[in-house]
C-alpha cells in the first residue's frame, strides 16, 4: 500500500551504488514501488576502500532499519613530517568503515526483485507526469519518478545539463588496502589506533587508517590497513596514468587489479623519495594500488520535472570532506520526508527536495574546494 493516495507510486533508479540504494530504501519504506538498474553485472566489491563514518550516514541506517555498519576506531590523529620521526598527536577519536561494508548493508536491505544488475539506463524521457527510461536491452520502463544516481559521469546529468562538465581537480588519489595479516608487525604497531597524515616532500599528502576486513570483521588481526595518497598529475599525463595493464584507457579511475606493473613500480619509487619512511614502506607492501581522479562537479539544478539527480550525479565534493556518502544518505532522507509530508503533491515535494539538495550540495562542494585549494597553496609555497 503506497502513501500516495491515488495509485501505486513507482520509482526507477539508475545506479545501484550508495546513492541509488539509499534512495531505494527510503522510498520503498515510504510505500513506493522501486526498481534499481545497475549497469555493473555481478558483485561490485572491488570498487572502493575506506570511508570515514559520518553521523548522517549512521542516522540513515538507524532510521531505515538497515543493519548497523561494522566500524574500526582510533584514539586520535597523528601528523608526520616526510623526513621521518613519530609526528605530532592530537586526541580526536574517529570511526572508519569501508565502501564494501556500506554497500553490502544497503544492498541487503533492498529485495532482489527490486534490483537489476547488468542493466544500463540509456535514455530518459519525460512525458506528462511519467518518465520513460530505456534500458540497454531495449526495454522501456515507465514510472512516476526517475532518480539518477549514476555517479560523477552521470549520463542523465549530461542529457539534462549539457553545459555542466566534470572538471579535473589537478590531482589523483592513489589508494591501497592491505589485509592486516599481510602487514609487517612494525608497520601495524606504528599505524595502530591512529588516523595518520603526512605531507609529501614535493606536495600532496597521504593518510592511513584501519578499516573493517573481509565480511566486516573488525577484530585485531582481521582488519585492513587503508591508505590514500593525493598526487598531482598534469592534465597532459592523465591519459597515460589512466591506461590499464591491457592498454585500455579508463575515464576517471583504474579499478583494483588493473594498474600496470610499471606504474606500480614508479609509484613505489616515488613514495620512497617523497614520503615518511613508514608510509613509503606501506605503499611498498601493497600489491595492487588503484587510482581515482579527483573531480569537481557542481550543478545549478537537480530537478527536471520528474527526473531528479542524486549523489555524485549532482555534486561531487572533493574527498577531503569525507562527505559523499553522508550527502547521498541525507538527500534520500530529504526526498522521502518531503514526499511523505506533501502527500499526493509530488511536484511540491520534489521542489523542496531540490532546494535542500542545492543548499547542502553547494556548501559541501565549496568546503571541498577550500580544503583542496589550501593544500595546493601550501604546495606552491614549498
Ligand atoms: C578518493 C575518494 C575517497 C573518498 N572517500 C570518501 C569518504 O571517506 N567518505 C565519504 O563519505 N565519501 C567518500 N568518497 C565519495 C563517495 O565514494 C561517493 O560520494 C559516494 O559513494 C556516492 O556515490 P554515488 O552512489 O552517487 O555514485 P557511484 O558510487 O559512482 O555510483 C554510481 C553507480 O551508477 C552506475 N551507473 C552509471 N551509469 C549508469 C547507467 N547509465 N545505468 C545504470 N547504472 C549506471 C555505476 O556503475 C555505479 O555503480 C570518496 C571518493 C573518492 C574519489
Amino acid at each position: 500500500m503506497s502513501w500516495h493516495a491515488d495509485h501505486d507510486f513507482t520509482v526507477t533508479i539508475s545506479g545501484g551504488s550508495i546513492a541509488g540504494l539509499c534512495n531505494a530504501i527510503a522510498l520503498r519504506r515510504l510505500g513506493a514501488t522501486i526498481r534499481v538498474h545497475e549497469r555493473v553485472p555481478g558483485p561490485m566489491m572491488a570498487r572502493g576502500a575506506g570511508i570515514v563514518v559520518q553521523r548522517e550516514l549512521t542516522r540513515f541506517f538507524a532510521e531505515n532499519g538497515v543493519r548497523p555498519l561494522p566500524f574500526t576506531s582510533c584514539r586520535g590523529r597523528r601528523y608526520l613530517d616526510h623526513n621521518g620521526g613519530d609526528g605530532v598527536l592530537q586526541e580526536m577519536p574517529q570511526e572508519f568503515t569501508s565502501w564494501e561494508a556500506i554497500h553490502a548493508a544497503l544492498r541487503a536491505a533492498v529485495p532482489d526483485e527490486c534490483y537489476r544488475a547488468g542493466s544500463e539506463v540509456t535514455t530518459v524521457i519525460q512525458t506528462g507526469s511519467k518518465v520513460s527510461a530505456t534500458l540497454g536491452d531495449g526495454t522501456v520502463v515507465e514510472s512516476d519518478l526517475f532518480v539518477a544516481a549514476d555517479g560523477s559521469g552521470s549520463a542523465t546529468r549530461r542529457a539534462m545539463l549539457p553545459d555542466v562538465e566534470a572538471g579535473y581537480a589537478g590531482y589523483v588519489a592513489w589508494r591501497g588496502t592491505l589485509d592486516e595479516s599481510d602487514v609487517p608487525p612494525d608497520l601495524l604497531s606504528f599505524f595502530d589506533d591512529l588516523f595518520t597524515f603526512s605531507e609529501a616532500r614535493s606536495g600532496g599528502h597521504m593518510l592511513v587508517y584501519f578499516i573493517p576486513g573481509k565480511d566486516g570483521a573488525v577484530t585485531t588481526g582481521s582488519r585492513r590497513l587503508n591508505w590514500v595518497w593525493y598526487v598531482h598529475v598534469a592534465l597532459a599525463d592523465l591519459a597515460n596514468v589512466l591506461t590499464d595493464r591491457n592498454g585500455v584507457r579508463h575515464r576517471s579511475s583504474l579499478p583494483r587489479g588493473t594498474t600496470p606493473q610499471s606504474t606500480v613500480a614508479a609509484l613505489k619509487a616515488r613514495a620512497l623519495r617523497e614520503l615518511h619512511p613508514k608510509m613509503a614502506a606501506l605503499i611498498s607492501e601493497t600489491r595492487d594500488p588503484f587510482l581515482q581522479t579527483i573531480l569537481d562537479v557542481t550543478v545549478p539544478k537537480t530537478l527536471f520535472g520528474r527526473i531528479l539527480l542524486a549523489g555524485d550525479a549532482a555534486f561531487v565534493a572533493r574527498p577531503h570532506t569525507a562527505g559523499g556518502t553522508a550527502k547521498a544518505a541525507y538527500e534520500a532522507s530529504v526526498l522521502a520526508r518531503a514526499l511523505k509530508s506533501a502527500r499526493a503533491n509530488v511536484d511540491v515535494a520534489l521542489q523542496s527536495t531540490e532546494r535542500l539538495q542545492l543548499e547542502y550540495g553547494s556548501a559541501l562542494y565549496q568546503y571541498g574546494l577550500a580544503l583542496g585549494n589550501r593544500w595546493s597553496r601550501e604546495r606552491s609555497t614549498d
